[in-house]
């Protein structure tokens, strides 16, 4: 009786490794799709990048913003879906960083996602963000972060709508929004 539990024990921790590998196997081609599918959009020239970097200590972050804001995008955090300040704004305008002032997004690029969180199809610029490779809660994603000052801003997924196919799901909390 033992000896069959222990195999039944074995099989189902063989299987639930299997899943977990698969779902990891998958989210690393899909990020590597996705920054295959950004270098296709064209980049911009070199010299085209923001000329000088913003750089603060986090002290100096952490007067300038609210705790939020500090924990999202100096602190890579996640804001909950359907909370933050923009997933529903549906004005016309420019989104800029909320720490540097960089423009980042404009509504022309703003779709619904149905995720809760802002999520646009381009940058306002290839070079107004930077992306990078984001391996943590055991699925590889590819982070997104402001050229300027390297906040978080969220992270980018190649199921968006045309004509990019990329969708660009942000945090409110990163963004500021300004009026047209
Ligand atoms: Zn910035």
């Amino acid at each position: 009786m033992n000896g069959v539990m222990i195999l039944v024990a074995i099989v189902a921790i063989g299987a639930m490794a299997a899943v977990v590998w698969l779902g990891v196997a998958r989210s690393s081609a899909s990020a590597a799709a996705t920054v295959e599918r950004i270098q296709r959009l064209a980049p911009e020239p070199p010299g085209a990048a923001p000329a000088e970097k913003v750089v603060k200590s986090e002290e100096e972050w952490r007067k300038q913003l609210t705790p939020e804001q500090f924990r999202v995008a100096r602190q890579k955090g996640t804001e909950r879906a359907f909370t933050g300040e923009y997933w529903d704004n549906h004005e016309r305008g420019v989104y800029r960083c909320v720490c540097c002032g960089q423009e980042l997004f404009d509504s022309e690029t703003k779709f619904e996602s149905g995720t809760g969180w802002p999520s646009f199809w381009a940058p306002i610029r290839p070079s107004a963000v930077a992306t990078e490779m984001d391996s943590t809660l055991g699925l590889t994603r590819v982070e997104v972060l402001c050229s300027r000052c390297d906040a978080h801003l969220g992270h980018v997924f190649d199921d968006g709508p045309n004509p990019t196919g990329l969708r660009y799901c942000m945090n409110s909390a990163s963004l500021t929004f300004e009026k047209r």
